[in-house]
């Protein structure tokens, strides 16, 4: 008891004397319970703006929203354009510099997948849902991050951290090429320890450790255009339709139980003569009942969890379609998608830590979401570069990309005090 006493003594002396900074929880959390109504006004605003990527206008106006609240609070604010050509809207970044801790980056989007023609254009509130494009994807991220940097300058604990927001202005179809349209948020992931992701959350408590990369690739096969009575016979052989639902059906049956992978012909177009239009995913097909098949293509995706299995997938399908049909050629041609996210060491511990931080919000433990439920984001063009990352930190809401996109008006909240809270941990090296 005595010893007891004592060391209870000198922790009161010690923590007079260093000032033990008390975790600023009840602070954070009734701030933002404060301003639900206000968040949520201004997610409003953001949402009947329409922001479809190729929008641009409409894309800079979310962003000219935005930035004047980041300056409030002290961050240093900037659009990095890409170039005319590109068709896409810039980037905006928003710097915070202090001396302490970890360095943070926080990833959002200004635009949406609806374009202007798009029927689906206006919130709508259904008691304590809401409807309308972006709402969860990524606009209602996008105010989860301001109002957790509120937050955390209401608890006067903001002024040394260190923190770079990246809202891309294309992330749901991006510029192409990647290096040009991604710079800026190559640039801040080489000056950040941590990456936080705000995409939504698909499952009630749960984050993102890991998603799956996209790469895309096209068959194209060919074969000779007889008589239909000559198939399967010397020189006419089996003709390109049969070759190429030979590849795809080879790789169906040879690739489709691999866990984390997944492959989906999207379009085929095959006859006597095919014109494929690439920009519009579509074209014209000849061809008739009694003549051989002289030209087929296909285009797909191919989805993965580490480089490693992209690689050998590759390999695998770039085997197949090495084996060709009597008189029949094929070559397939794979293009740039976005790399993958794997699930390290450093993304289970930030989990770990976020679920602490749940838990001091009364709010219970976060778990990690099974990369098969979400596709490919901004995030993971930094996989190999950030150390650790945690995506899905966002509000919770399902539908996205369609007219069903739907918010979980309570999670907002919550999820912004437990994204302040986190940012205030690492902020401290806690
Ligand atoms: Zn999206």
């Amino acid at each position: 008891m005595k010893a007891f006493l004592f060391f209870l003594c000198t922790q009161l002396f010690f923590s007079q004397i260093v000032k033990v900074p008390t975790i600023p929880i009840a602070e954070i959390k009734a701030y933002i319970g404060k301003q639900q109504g206000e968040q949520l006004s201004l997610l409003e605003k953001l949402v009947n703006i329409n922001s479809g990527t190729a929008n641009i206008a409409g894309v800079n106006q979310i962003g000219e929203i935005l930035k004047p609240s980041f300056e409030q609070l002290g961050f240093k604010t900037y659009w990095v354009e890409e170039p005319n050509y590109m068709k896409r809207a810039g980037t905006l970044v928003a710097e915070h510099s202090g001396t302490d801790g970890k360095r943070i980056l926080l990833i959002g989007h200004l635009d949406t997948v609806f374009p202007k023609a798009s029927p689906f254009q206006k919130f709508i509130r259904h008691g304590d849902r809401v409807t309308g494009p972006g709402v969860i994807d990524d606009k209602g991220g996008d105010v989860v991050i301001l109002y957790a940097l509120k937050s955390l300058q209401q608890a006067k604990v903001l002024n040394n951290m260190n923190i770079t927001v990246i809202l891309t202005g294309d992330e749901e179809d991006s510029g192409k090429p990647i290096r040009i349209s991604r710079k800026p948020l190559f640039a801040a992931a080489q000056h950040s320890d941590i990456a936080l992701g705000f995409e939504w959350a698909t499952l009630p408590n749960t984050a993102t450790i890991a998603r799956r990369g996209i790469a895309h690739w096209q068959i194209n096969s060919q074969g000779n255009d007889d008589h239909s009575m000559r198939i399967f016979q010397k020189p006419a052989g089996d003709g390109a339709i049969f070759e190429l639902t030979r590849i795809l059906d080879t790789m169906r049956k040879q690739m489709s139980a691999e866990k984390d992978l997944s492959f989906n012909p999207g379009l085929i177009l095959a006859g006597t003569f095919i014109n494929f239009n690439k920009n519009h995913f579509g074209g014209e097909a000849y061809g008739k009942d009694n003549i051989i098949a002289k030209n087929a293509i296909a285009i797909g995706d191919l989805r993965f969890i580490t480089l490693q299995q992209e690689m050998s997938a590759k390999e695998t399908i770039t085997k197949i379609v090495k084996q060709h049909l009597p008189g029949t050629t094929a070559i397939v041609e794979f293009h740039e998608g976005i790399p993958s996210m794997p699930p390290t060491a450093n993304n289970i511990k930030l989990l770990q830590k976020y679920s602490e931080v749940s838990r001091s919000l009364g709010y219970g433990p976060v778990t990690s979401l099974d990369p098969g439920l979400r596709g490919a984001a901004d995030i993971s063009h930094i996989a190999a570069i950030t150390q650790a990352k945690l995506d899905g930190l966002g509000p919770l809401g399902t539908g996205a990309h369609s007219e069903k996109e739907t918010l979980d008006i309570k999670s907002l909240s919550i999820q912004t005090q437990r994204a302040a809270l986190l940012i205030y941990h690492l902020a401290n090296n806690h």
